[in-house]
């Protein structure tokens, strides 16, 4: 019965999908499935929701269906209804969105918070003229010509996989392969192909110094989006035949905890002594950048990443106050300190992207509460990478261990040990 319930989920997927191209973002499952969906063409709307509330019910009369797994599917069931009345023409606050298709709550960042980054950029950033120039100049110092065959690119590529494999349960056979791209509203994307493949591809609109690079690839590949999706169809997929984890769907709660992971993966995987270490030693003289303190780049990069609010920020001007692209581009310029292209870029992926915005800032920040206290924070985020979570179950996680309760560290270590 289990089973049945998840090919009609992925055959259900498939359909939204004729409906809202690239709603499914990754499919290895049967192609017979993806091609009879395209054969059937868009199905009325009406009838696919007939099918979502049927395997709903199903679900719910399933009572051997393992708690997890049930948790995962309820969620992704509940966001499919809300893509569904979207595409029927219920017209949905980009709030009301974050709420019902990510499980989140899409909140206005406090501005002080930004002003301290501001000021750690400052003294991070001596000299004259306005800060937005400073920090542009500074990036540009420390900016690398981005090609697949690139040394740096390919050390980041060969360590970060290393030490990924070593400490998760990374199949054997798993493989990346980069693509350069322009044009894009993102700045790097993960197409996770199957069989074990990623392709990774970098928009090389704008400039990209060194250090964003080494956290491109960690987010992208090792241990972020392709280390996940890998490891769940090695484990969840082949191993235990939970055939739902063979689509990933953009629209869907799960999208928060994979973005937790791909933002804190670079911290998963090194310390800062030895993030510092390797870039001196080896990823910095084969950019020709061998003069960089990778501890001042370090933190110039980190005091950027703490506003990533003003982006959150900007969509709710955006989405809920119908600001006006200057005014968004004004906001993102002065509070984000972006150029005038790097603002366009926000602007174009606040656009497209609406309430995903949210998910980047707000599955980092549930990662960093589950991964905050001991014990073993690395079992925990190998849990994320093995486990099918929501935001609402990892919420549970983390009641449970401010409760005291320890990882379930046999199934992490299980993955460890391959
Ligand atoms: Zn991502």
């Amino acid at each position: 019965m289990t089973d049945d319930i998840a090919r009609s989920f992925v055959q259900l997927a498939l359909a939204i999908d004729r409906h809202r191209p690239g709603y499914v973002d990754a499919y290895y499952g049967p192609p017979a499935w993806r091609a009879r969906a395209a054969a059937d063409g868009p199905r009325p709307l009406a009838e696919l929701e007939l099918e979502r509330e049927a395997l709903q019910r199903a679900i719910a009369g399933d009572l051997g269906m393992e708690r997890q797994r049930r948790g995962h599917l309820v969620g992704q069931l509940r966001a499919m209804q809300a893509t569904l009345a979207i595409l029927a023409g219920e017209t949905m606050s980009v709030v009301a969105e974050a709420e019902t298709l990510y499980d989140i709550s899409a909140e206005w960042v406090d501005e002080a918070s930004f002003e301290d980054c501001r000021r750690t950029l400052d003294e991070l950033l001596p000299g004259r003229g306005p800060l937005v120039e400073r920090l542009a100049a500074g990036k540009a110092a420390a900016q690398v010509a981005v090609e697949p065959n690139a040394p740096a690119l390919a050390e980041i590529v060969r360590e970060l996989g290393r030490r990924a494999r070593d400490r998760f349960a990374l199949p054997r056979g798993e493989s990346l392969e980069i693509r350069l791209t322009q044009g894009r509203p993102w700045s790097a994307y993960n197409w996770y192909l199957g069989e074990l493949r990623s392709r990774i591809e970098i928009n090389v609109d704008r400039p990209i110094d060194i250090l964003r690079l080494v956290h491109l690839v960690a987010h992208e590949g090792y241990p972020g989006h392709h280390t996940d999706l890998a490891i769940k169809e090695a484990r969840l997929v082949r191993r235990r035949g939970w055939l739902e984890h063979a689509v990933t769907l953009l629209e869907s709660p799960v999208c928060v905890v994979a973005e937790g992971i791909a933002t804190r993966g670079l911290d998963a995987l090194l310390s800062r002594d030895e993030l510092f270490a390797w870039c001196a030693a080896e990823v910095f003289p084969r950019a020709g950048l061998s003069g960089l303190d990778p501890r001042r780049e370090h933190a110039i990069e980190a005091a950027c990443q703490k506003l990533l609010g003003v982006r959150d920020n900007a969509a709710l001007l955006r989405h809920v106050e119908r600001a006006a692209d200057h005014d968004v581009m004004a906001y993102l310029r002065h509070h984000g300190l972006c150029t005038e292209q790097a603002a366009a870029q926000a602007l174009r992926f606040i656009d497209s992207a609406r309430s995903y915005v949210f998910t980047y800032r707000q599955g980092g920040a549930l990662v960093d509460a589950l991964l905050a206290a001991e014990p073993a924070p690395a079992c925990w985020f190998a849990r994320l990478l093995e486990e099918p979570v929501t935001p609402s179950q990892l919420r549970a996680w983390i009641r449970d261990r401010s409760q005291g309760a320890a990882p379930d560290r046999g199934a992490a270590h299980r993955g460890a040990a391959r």
